[in-house]
């Protein structure tokens, strides 16, 4: 029996117990930026630590991207 799921259904978030401070107009962004953000951690070797950018030296595009999310202001 097949039953369908989400890459993300299962998956732990860890911005999910962090408290959103009171200026953030999109919470659910600020989550998911916040999970990236902490998925996309520079390893021992400079490189980011996440598979999906390996080759990237640390901060990777994704992190940097991430971080600019979440000091943007609209
Ligand atoms: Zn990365």
């Amino acid at each position: 029996m097949y039953t369908e799921t989400t890459i993300s259904s299962d998956r732990y978030r860890p911005s999910a117990d962090m408290p959103v401070p009171d200026d953030v107009v999109d919470t659910l962004l600020w989550r998911l930026a916040a999970d990236v953000m902490i998925e996309h951690q520079p390893g021992p070797d400079g490189h980011c630590a996440n598979l999906r950018c390996a080759d990237e030296q640390g901060p990777c595009t994704a992190a940097v991207q991430a971080a600019m999310s979440r000091t943007r202001r609209q």
